[in-house]
């Protein structure tokens, strides 16, 4: 049997690329080598733009178990340095506390729900393409088989085969000189600060908590979740002293020492595990030579590794997905050519540039030493305009990336949440694109704007509303991307942009 998207990956990029195409009209299909989703301790939370992405889908709200929409945070952190952001104009951090298993599950359940079926204990291992499509090679609880399709797209995370076996390279650097260890772990009560959530150390002093806390020797963090237990790790740069034993809660008692100077008791959680108890030694930044190799393309930890500082995996991974599921369908329908495919690494490249460039810049601004600490002052009192503390923000959130110059200023970026008065009642933005179709919104009610889009209402979704906004119309595409703005009463560019994006006049 044949299926226009092979994923090969179901973690929590290759799920949401599922829920995306489906949304969107395609029937792909998701190959996952483990038989069930599993407690690999990952991300603990998403960080920027994403968390308004996942509002956009309704996934926010299934998340948070509340109807209420995402709101930003007061502060965060960069490079173990704070950030306050309750005096940025349009602060554009939003951050999710949620563990990935649990982002797993959740999209999981959306994918079904859309209909995608999901091949769980099946593992892609190989494959080949021609000029029509591509035969996947799969090795499933009954034995081997082999599956075709029009696409097949790899959201098989940092190793992923489908990125070696299509022969893309995976330039970059490896840093085999960080120690991380992290464990969930119960500090004595004595020592958690009931008014912060952080810890007082007897002889060293506070440590707040969900933050980055470095010192002269190395870094620390403690993290008390409400309903898990709390987690606390170390960082430091001694990659050569590292035991081949495995890991032990007492080693990381031994770091945490070396780090503060001084004891912090530590036992396992109380109740049943399993446990995480980590080291991992270094760590890879690289981004994938090419997106794209004819009819198979990458998305997620497959197109490109960092640090996690700052926690950007998934702002990244699941933008590509979000941006890459709307076109691959429309190729697939035949609505626009292939071409329309390379938009999407040129667009998400920048993207991961950016990500590598602030967890590199990160990377530098925690490390050990006199000489970080006098570049730490700096930045430090950098950090102090809001302005520059803005600046931060809108690269954590990515909310800086532009994909399209163009002469009106909100072309090209993701437009953030607009209470919308229309016929039908105040809406939100957000809501109105919960089906992930391309949405125009006629902001001043001509009806120039609704006679010029009239070939494409097959496509797109005109929407007549009111909002305190400076365009007169906007053109949002399905990743929550402006595709075209205007603030005059005319339609110039308006037929080019829906051309371009969503395919010829009907
Ligand atoms: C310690 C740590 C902390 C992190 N913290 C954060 C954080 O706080 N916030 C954040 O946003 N990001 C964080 N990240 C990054 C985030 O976890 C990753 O970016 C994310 O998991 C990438 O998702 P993915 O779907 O691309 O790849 P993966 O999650 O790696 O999923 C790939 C899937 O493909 C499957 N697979 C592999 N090969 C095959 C094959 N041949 N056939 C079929 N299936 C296959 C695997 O079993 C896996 O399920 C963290 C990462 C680490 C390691």
């Amino acid at each position: 049997m044949s299926h226009d998207v092979v994923i090969a990956g179901g973690g929590p990029n290759g799920l949401m690329l599922a829920c995306e195409l489906s949304l969107a009209g395609s029937h792909p299909i998701v190959l996952e080598r483990l038989p069930e989703v599993t407690e690999r301790y990952r991300a603990n939370g998403l960080i920027g733009q994403v968390v308004r992405l996942l509002d956009h889908r309704g996934l926010y709200q299934r998340i948070t178990g509340t109807p209420e929409p995402p709101r930003p945070v007061p502060a965060f952190t960069f490079g173990a340095l704070p950030l306050p952001l309750e005096d940025v104009p349009d602060n554009p951090l939003h951050i999710l506390p949620v563990p990935q298993r649990r982002l797993e599950e959740v999209l999981e359940q959306r994918a079904a729900e859309l209909g995608v079926e999901v091949r769980r204990g099946h593992e892609l291992t190989g494959f080949t393409q021609d000029g029509a499509g591509v035969d996947v090679d799969v090795a499933g609880p009954d034995g081997a088989y082999r599956v075709r399709a029009d696409y097949l797209v790899g959201a098989d995370g940092g190793h992923s085969l489908t990125r070696k076996l299509a022969g893309i390279d995976f330039p970059g650097v490896t840093n085999d000189v960080t120690v991380t260890r992290t464990a969930h772990v119960t500090v004595p009560a004595g020592i958690r600060d009931p008014l912060t959530g952080g810890l007082t150390v007897p002889g060293y002093g506070h440590i707040p908590p969900f933050l980055h806390h470095r010192t002269e020797r190395g870094l620390i963090g403690y993290a008390p979740f409400r309903d898990r237990p709390a987690l606390l790790f170390t960082i430091e740069w001694d990659g050569s002293a590292v035991s081949d034993e495995p890991m032990a809660l007492a080693e990381l008692r031994e770091s945490a020492h070396r780090v503060l100077g001084v004891d912090l008791p530590l036992t396992p959680p109380d109740g049943e595990g399993p446990h995480m108890l980590r080291r991992v030694l270094g760590g890879n930044t690289r981004v994938a030579e090419r997106y794209r190799d004819g009819r198979v393309l990458l998305v997620g930890d497959a197109a490109h590794v960092h640090a996690a500082l700052g926690g950007p995996g998934l702002n990244l991974g699941l933008q590509d997905a979000a941006n890459l599921g709307w076109k691959l369908a429309a190729v697939l329908r035949g609505t626009v050519g292939p071409d329309l495919l390379d938009t999407y690494e040129a667009e998400r490249r920048q993207a991961s540039e950016r990500v590598v460039m602030h967890t590199e810049a990160q990377s530098v601004l925690i490390s050990p030493g006199p000489a970080v600490t006098a570049l730490r002052t700096l930045f430090g009192e950098f950090l102090a305009t809001p302005t520059n503390r803005a600046h931060v923000a809108a690269t954590m959130a990515g909310s800086d990336i532009r994909y399209t110059d163009s002469p009106n200023p909100l072309t090209g970026y993701f437009l953030r949440d607009l209470p919308l008065s229309t016929a039908d009642g105040p809406v939100r933005l957000a809501e109105l694109a919960r089906p992930a179709r391309p949405l125009l919104l006629n902001l001043v009610g001509d009806p120039i704007i609704t006679k010029a889009a009239a070939p494409w209402s097959d496509r797109v979704t005109l929407v007549d509303a009111k909002a305190d906004i400076p365009v007169t119309a906007i053109l949002i595409r399905p990743d929550g991307y402006v595709a075209w703005a205007t603030d005059t009463p005319t339609v110039d560019g308006l037929q080019e942009a829906l051309t371009r994006w969503f395919g010829a006049p009907a």
